[in-house]
């Protein structure tokens, strides 16, 4: 295998084609739009419709777990004021997923093909092992 899934997992957390580790994801000066394919290898990062359904609820998941818990237990605590903790949590639930989007769709590739590195282009079978599929 040419991708470990050390290098997909590096490639994920930076916004990297985690098939050759090109620079980046998305169209250049935009902040949300993604590339249908990498610039420099020709990976296809448009994906069949739904496919980044899973990093909407990943975005969703560490929004809640990672933004909105520790708010809630700062107020909890008295650490913060209630007031202070409910503006808080009620602009960090819009803002978060935004600043957020670009790694939650980045996460979502890496987390699919740290499951199924097989899948990746630069991994695919040679035809001398196509005899074995998992490979
Ligand atoms: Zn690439």
């Amino acid at each position: 295998m040419k991708v470990t899934r050390g290098q997909i997992i590096a490639r994920g957390l930076t916004n990297r084609c985690p098939n050759c580790g090109g620079r980046t994801l998305f169209e250049a000066g935009t902040f949300f739009k993604t590339n249908k394919e990498c610039p420099r290898c020709g990976f296809k990062i448009e994906r069949d419709e739904g496919f980044f359904l899973g990093s909407m609820s990943l975005n969703f998941g560490v929004t809640l777990v990672g933004f909105l818990t520790p708010v809630m237990l700062l107020a909890y605590d008295n650490v913060i004021g209630t007031t202070f903790a409910i503006v808080l949590a009620g602009l960090g639930s819009f803002g978060f997923p935004v600043l957020f989007y670009r790694s939650s769709r980045s996460w979502w590739l890496m987390n699919y093909y740290f499951f199924l590195p097989q899948h990746l282009p630069a991994n695919r079978a040679t035809p001398e092992t196509r005899g074995d599929e998992n490979t």
